[in-house]
């Protein structure tokens, strides 16, 4: 799609900029008008291959609705094909000067930001509300992995993205057990990622000449039955544990808790000599959810339970099954509490796909039914305790009438303030984290659906 070119004056031609530079002189050139000696630091080799950066574009699958985040656009070698055939294109750049060449000679484009920023603390939540982004980048080779990492660390509202980086290290993601590459990286990455090496290339296509060859890797989204639910905050513990001396046996080194090695290596059907870079991504997933010291980790909801049955002033008229409370829509309790840090951020969950209302929907910090004959305070207490692992007492806010939206709950909504970090059961909760709460109110505004609907009935009441 060309796009139709603005017309605002700028020091820079957008022709020139859309054409692109192809050679040596022309990087050459345009670097000098606009004061950029090219920096080893910064990774500033730049794609002067045309065809390259437009089959590097093309693996990002992008449509007219997409929002995608370039980093380190650099003279805007992939900018330049996402120009135009993007709903919302994100550009960050760390370099000042290049920064206010691509603001200037961009300025006027319709649906392009160019933002001033480091990508390795770029703050990616607030695009939760676009409900799912792609992101691209050559990237500089200095800070390569730690930029994947801010990117496509769980949580995040990343589906898809392609970046190119040094061979060394694309190879180390798409890594096979029992090779030097496969490590903590491997693991971790492929635990949520599909990833695929795309293409290889040499440092001619670049300029200046990178010391190093260079690829392509792919991730896109892991199935949500490719492995089996776990907490990856306790795969991270026992994988970093296993790989740092990845030529001793595991024996040794892994925080088996109350566990013993002989045990584990038998339900999984490991050797009891086996070494980190052995196990595969599966057998590291199995052993994260054996570890798991979360006494409710694999708590099933039963339908059995008994919850008490309210009328409409809250008051007790009888016992039921929670299958048939909620199959008959009868008036019951609940409790949602709201955990805030330091900075005023609220801690969200995002519920497991194995609920059986609102899964893997977005949720109060914690929440659920009272016992029969529990108070609203004490059940918030321990829906604390048993949703977070942390002891907190908590402060009360409001009541929530029941309505369609509540389930039928009369909720009492509670907060309080702890910073985390937090071990929940992954029969419950799939993740968590702080969001700031503007980013909620917009987000909840644009993809309600993204959302337990008694959450947001929360949150409108809390503003309020
Ligand atoms: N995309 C261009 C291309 O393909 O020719 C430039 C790629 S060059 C390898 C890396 C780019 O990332 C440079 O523009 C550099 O200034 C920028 N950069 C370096 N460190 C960065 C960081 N921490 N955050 C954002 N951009 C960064």
């Amino acid at each position: 799609m060309e796009p139709s070119l603005p017309k605002i004056k700028t020091n820079y031609d957008l022709k020139e900029f859309l054409t692109g530079f192809n050679s040596d002189s022309e990087v050459v050139r345009i670097l000098k008008k606009i004061g950029v000696r090219p920096s080893k630091g910064l990774g500033q080799n730049f794609l002067i291959d045309g065809s390259i950066a437009e089959s590097i574009v093309n693996s990002l699958r992008i449509s007219p609705e997409d929002t995608v985040i370039e980093i380190g656009p650099g003279l805007g070698a992939l900018t330049r094909h996402l120009i135009g055939s993007v709903r919302r294109l994100v550009l960050v750049e760390f370099d000042r000067k290049i920064y206010e060449y691509l603001s200037d000679v961009l300025s006027g484009l319709d649906g392009v930001e160019v933002l001033h920023q480091d990508a390795v603390k770029f703050d990616i939540r607030p695009f939760y509300v676009e409900g799912g982004i792609k992101i691209i980048g050559n990237l500089p080779y200095s800070c390569g992995t730690e930029i994947i990492r801010n990117f496509v660390d769980l949580p995040t509202p990343v589906d898809l993205a392609v970046f190119m980086l040094q061979k060394e290290v694309v190879d180390r993601f798409c890594a096979m057990p029992r090779t030097k590459s496969y490590g903590f990286l491997t693991v971790i990455a492929r635990s949520a990622w599909n990833v695929e090496k795309l293409q290889e290339l040499s440092f001619e296509p670049f300029t200046p000449r990178p010391e190093v060859n260079s690829a392509v890797i792919r991730f896109s989204p892991c199935d949500y039955d490719t492995y089996p639910p776990f907490n990856q905050r306790v795969l991270k513990r026992i994988v970093k544990c296993g790989f740092q001396e990845r030529r001793k046996q595991l024996k040794k080194r892994l925080p088996l808790g109350n566990f013993k090695w002989v045990e584990i290596c038998e339900e999984l059907n490991l050797k009891e000599t086996a070494r980190a870079e052995e196990l595969t991504v599966d057998e590291w997933i199995k052993m994260a959810r054996l570890i798991d010291d979360n006494p409710l980790k694999d708590n099933p909801q039963s339908g059995d339970e008994m919850f008490d049955v309210v009328d409409e002033d809250d008051q007790v008229i009888g016992q039921m099954k929670r299958s048939r409370v909620h199959s008959e829509n009868r008036m019951h309790r609940a409790v949602h509490v709201f955990i805030f840090n330091k900075f005023g951020d609220l801690f969200l969950q995002k519920r497991s796909r194995l609920k059986d209302s609102s899964p893997g929907l977005w949720d109060s910090s914690a929440s659920g039914h009272l016992n029969v004959a529990e108070t609203y305070h004490d059940a918030a207490v321990r829906e604390v305790f048993e949703e977070l692992g942390i002891l907190s007492d908590v402060d009360f806010i409001s009541v929530i009438e029941p309505s369609e939206n509540t389930g039928w709950e009369f909720v009492h909504l509670y907060s309080c303030e702890h910073e985390g970090p937090f071990n929940f059961p992954y029969s419950e909760i799939e993740d968590g984290i702080f969001f700031p709460m503007s980013v909620i109110r917009s987000w909840t505004q644009e993809r309600p659906e993204d959302f337990a609907s008694g959450f947001i009935e929360c949150l409108c009441n809390y503003v309020e």
